[in-house]
């Protein structure tokens, strides 16, 4: 039988793209779209959506988070702007209903494979940097992508390395956020839709690992992945890596 999918944000640039790739997907059946003003609550009991996919703002991520998995429906997020605690209390919620879901700050493939590869080259290079560029009508900095990545690369070297000196920022925010481990420095540019690079540096050499996002529709086959994968989990997972 086809699950049955709600997607949220139906009229932004991700949700759009979600609602043509789920009424695609033979597998799956596009239940009902919301946006912002919806009770969404109440569609998702109307339409008795199995999967809920998210993608509207920072600010709503939480609420629509908590209100999908209250209303017992598995929660597939690709809204970015989750603080720790928020993804903890997640995972406790959908614990104790043993729901299966998934927040994925990237669903592109590619990503997935470039995080990785920075968190194994962190072991043997551990002085690294994150530049994240993103299209100037991305609400939030540093992105979700780069948060995950400073979480990987940390906890796969075994500390942070001193620099050779500690510079002094003339200017605050000069050398990136120091709110992580790594330094991230974001860039907002018309012309881009969604670009990282880490970048690794040794005894005389530089390593550059870099991912290019060219079209929204990179991000449909792990979207689609995850929303076949979340009835068959039994928690929350952080992260499209933890399907694959
Ligand atoms: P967008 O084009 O601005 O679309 C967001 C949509 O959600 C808009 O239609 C917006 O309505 C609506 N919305 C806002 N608040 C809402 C609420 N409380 N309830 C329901 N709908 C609401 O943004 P986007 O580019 O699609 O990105 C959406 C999110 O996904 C961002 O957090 C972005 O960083 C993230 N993202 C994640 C991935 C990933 O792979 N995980 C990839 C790309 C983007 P209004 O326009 O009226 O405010």
């Amino acid at each position: 039988m086809a699950i049955r999918v709600l997607v949220n944000g139906a009229k932004g640039r991700m949700g759009a793209q979600t609602v043509l790739a789920v009424s695609r997907d033979a597998a799956l059946e596009l239940a009902d779209q919301c946006d912002l003003g919806d009770d969404l609550a109440a569609r998702i009991a109307a339409s008795r959506a199995r999967v809920v996919v998210d993608f509207t703002a920072p600010a709503a991520a939480y609420p629509n988070a908590t209100a999908i998995i209250q209303a017992g429906a598995h929660p597939v997020i690709g809204t970015t702007g989750f603080t720790a605690e928020q993804i903890q209390a997640l995972q406790a919620l959908c614990r104790e209903r043993r729901l299966g879901g998934v927040i994925a700050p990237n669903f592109a493939l590619g990503a997935i494979l470039m995080m990785r590869f920075a968190a194994e080259a962190a072991r043997w290079l551990p002085h690294v940097e994150i530049i994240e560029i993103h299209h100037d009508g991305k609400a939030e900095a540093p992105s979700g992508t780069a948060i995950k990545t400073a979480e990987m690369i940390q906890a796969a070297r075994s500390s942070a390395p001193r620099p050779q000196v500690e510079s002094r920022e003339l200017v605050p925010g000069a050398r990136g956020t120091r709110a992580y481990p790594v330094p991230i420095h974001s860039v907002r540019l018309p012309g881009h839709v969604a670009h990282q690079e880490v970048i690794l540096g040794g005894q005389g050499e530089s390593l550059r690992i870099r991912h290019d996002t060219i079209g929204r529709e990179c991000f449909m086959p792990g979207v689609l992945l995850a929303i076949k994968r979340v009835p068959d989990l039994h928690e929350l997972v952080y992260g499209l890596e933890h399907l694959l």
